[in-house]
């Protein structure tokens, strides 16, 4: 029994184009699912009177013999709200942002589309999908990367949606049919071809085989089970790590479609310069000045370690340049805290810019001397 087109979008016979359009686009936003009060029953009515009557051709089949030769609502799959738009973008093209009085309520749904929790990649059908993974690069201190700490930070991610826990689906709604195949799990496909129509017998895409579907998606994430969050993560910086170091952190990656399961993280580091140590591999090198007459005569010089002062002893003759070992003294491997590098000092001889009457005397001494 042939249904009213008309009645169910409330428009007389004769009624334009345009007055159709404006007709369904107050509907659909009205009786969408996802929408508040939406029903996804009445919705397919007005999805399906549209789809006959804005085609001309299908709308002259209809007025003629109250059916179109095609089935007009086949194919039929619930959409969220935002494809949903999205496929009818001639209906709605042009709405966003707009101040018009008769389309004041689409104004809302399009910030909640721009602005909101959508991420894009809601597929037209029920499946779990796992979370991707997410890399991260975190600045850390020079000391932090020697000692090892911890950071936290903000992360900006799909996180599991608090409404429905991550199932996608609207609390209380009841478990249905699938529309699309009559909850038999399987649909007919039918391919047209040069050399005929084809059938073959395929899983329903909507429901994935299992003959369910909810009947309502949570609004909160469109059944996506998961919405944009920021969440703080606590980072634990290993000891020993450097520049471009990753560490995986299992589970803090993005939540999976419908509970589908976390991504990890990945955190490179990017590790900031220190003014006087300088890494090399897990090796410290620094640079000590030692006046001409330690050089000259030997002695003990302090050396700022990253684990304190320590003495080191010059011996008599010690040239420009020359490098001591301070053993143990350096970053630890990564992995193995107690192992750890070495601490190489370069020793430099200060010539001073300045000096006392007295040093000059005594200076012009040793020159004397041939020194
Ligand atoms: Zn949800
Ligand atoms: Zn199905």
């Amino acid at each position: 029994m042939a249904k009213d087109y008309y009645k169910i979008l409330g428009v007389d016979r004769g009624a334009s184009q345009e007055e159709i359009k404006k007709a369904f686009r107050r509907l659909a936003h009205k009786y969408h699912p996802d929408k508040e009060g939406g029903d996804e029953e009445k919705f397919k009515e007005i999805n399906e009177a549209y789809q006959v009557l804005s085609d001309e051709k299908k709308r002259a089949q209809y007025d003629q013999f109250g059916q179109t030769f095609e089935g007009a609502g086949a194919g039929y799959s619930h959409m969220n709200w935002e494809d949903f738009v999205r496929n009818f973008g001639d209906v709605f093209s042009g709405f966003a942002g707009s101040k018009e009085a008769h389309f004041g309520g689409f104004s809302d749904i399009f910030s909640e589309f721009f602005g909101g929790g959508f991420t894009g990649t809601r597929t037209k059908t029920d499946r779990k999908v796992q979370g991707k993974d997410l890399e991260l690069l975190l600045e850390i201190d020079f000391k932090d990367a020697v000692f090892g700490g911890e950071k936290e930070v903000e992360v900006k991610k799909p996180d599991v949606c608090p409404s429905c826990s991550g199932t996608g689906i609207e609390k209380g709604s009841k478990i249905i049919k699938c529309p699309q195949c009559g909850g038999q799990g399987r649909v007919h496909q039918t391919q047209r071809s040069f050399f005929g129509t084809f059938s073959h017998i395929s899983i329903c895409p909507t429901c994935e085989g299992t003959g369910e579907k909810p009947e309502k998606y949570c609004r909160k994430c469109h059944g996506e089970g998961r919405v944009v969050e920021k969440k703080r993560i606590k980072i634990k910086i290993p000891a020993g790590v450097d520049n471009g170091d990753s560490i995986k952190i299992k589970g803090e990656g993005e939540a999976g479609l419908r509970g589908g399961g976390f991504g990890d993280l990945y955190v490179r580091f990017r590790v900031r310069k220190d003014p006087y140590f300088v890494r090399d591999g897990n090796d410290i090198r620094t640079t000590e000045y030692i006046p001409y007459s330690v050089a000259v005569l030997g002695g003990k010089v302090s050396v700022k370690t990253l684990y304190g002062d320590v003495k080191i002893k010059i011996p008599a003759g010690c040239r420009d340049g020359q490098v001591f070992k301070i053993k143990g003294k350096g970053i630890p491997h990564l992995g193995n805290e107690h192992r750890k590098g070495d601490h190489y000092v370069q020793i430099r001889i200060d010539v001073p810019k300045k000096l006392t009457k007295k040093q000059k005397d005594l200076l012009e001494q040793l020159q004397k001397e041939g020194l």
